[in-house]
């Protein structure tokens, strides 16, 4: 669906899978006018179809384009695009324990503009694609590697938001840590060198005791949705969660370290190495991020009862 100045986005429609096409002049290629999302669509063990809180990548679209001065969609049209991408590709959702359709919707200022200013307009399109399971044969831990020289995001930018600007700086940080074997990256914040922020596509979290800690999202960190559920979800759970600032030192002297994202779901880290220093953390079945994953996972499948209202099937 296309937007041009101060209108509302128009009806979109479906179409095959093809290019797009645009003006090399375009806000999104010259000015990096682009924002995106990532859901899926899981198959219940009866069938059915479910998306896990789509509303919510609507409202973060919506926040990220007042950031990039970009017009968006409205949420009820972000989440009905969401519904029909899912839909039409239904036959592409695997069956329960296979994976899900991973759906990606696009904001782009597809609009010429020469000077440094808004695109005087704007695209709004989904695409979808069927992923396997993040680990192919069950669950390995991450090794992580916190890098002391790339940062995410630093204080001022839009580290909080999902611009696609946010992404190319760090595949270096990214593929060097991966030469060395390495799974991610952790960031630390750009000001001190000594908080940690996020993966490079996660939120982080560590476990000490009873009490799990995650970095408070003072716009350098997306505040992930899976972030969100999970600290709901084992507040549930009777924990006690905080958000905060947590230096480096704590998450070496953590019992437990996990991720979360709509890519990796829940995932235990087994390792940190930074400035040449690896710690192990204890891994299996009975740890809490595995708790949390079971939880969060019957939830989005239709399994266990869906007591906030997340889930929308459709
Ligand atoms: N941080 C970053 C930088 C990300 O790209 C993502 C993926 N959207 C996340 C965290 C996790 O967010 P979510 O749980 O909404 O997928």
């Amino acid at each position: 669906a296309k937007c041009t100045e101060n209108k509302e986005f128009q009806q979109g429609e479906l179409s095959d899978y093809g290019n797009v096409e645009l003006s090399p002049a375009a806000g999104v290629l010259n000015y990096g006018q682009g924002l995106f999302e990532g859901t899926k669509a899981f198959r219940g063990d009866d069938g059915r179809v479910f998306l896990f809180r789509p509303d919510q990548n609507g409202i973060r679209m919506q926040i990220g384009a007042e950031r990039m001065c970009m017009r968006s969609p409205s949420v009820q049209q972000f989440v009905d695009a969401v519904k029909q991408t899912s839909l039409a590709n239904r036959r592409w959702i695997p069956p329960p324990g296979k994976g899900s359709l991973y759906i990606r919707p696009l904001l782009i200022g597809s609009g010429p503009i020469l000077g440094l200013s808004p695109a005087p307009e704007y695209t709004f399109l989904v695409y979808a694609s069927p992923v396997g399971n993040y680990f192919k044969n069950g669950m390995a831990p991450l090794n992580l590697y916190v890098d002391n020289e790339f940062h995410r995001a630093t204080r001022g930018g839009a580290g909080g938001v999902k611009s696609i600007t946010n992404y190319a700086p760090v595949l270096k940080a990214v593929l060097r840590a991966k030469e060395q074997g390495f799974s991610d990256v952790v960031y630390l914040d750009s000001v001190h060198k000594k908080y940690i922020e996020e993966a490079s596509s996660c939120n982080i979290f560590l476990v000490k005791g009873n009490v799990i800690s995650t970095p408070a999202t003072i716009g350098t960190i997306l505040e992930g949705i899976t972030r969100r559920s999970i600290i709901d979800i084992a507040s549930d759970l009777g924990y006690q969660v905080e958000e905060r600032c947590i230096a480096i030192d704590e998450l070496m002297e953590a019992d437990e370290v996990f991720t979360t994202g709509t890519a990796v779901s829940v995932a235990s880290v087994g390792s940190i190495t930074y400035k040449g220093q690896r710690v192990e953390y204890k891994i299996g079945d009975e740890m809490v991020s595995q708790i949390l994953h079971k939880t969060l996972v019957g939830i989005q499948v239709g399994r266990i009862e869906d007591k906030h209202n997340w889930v929308v099937e459709i």
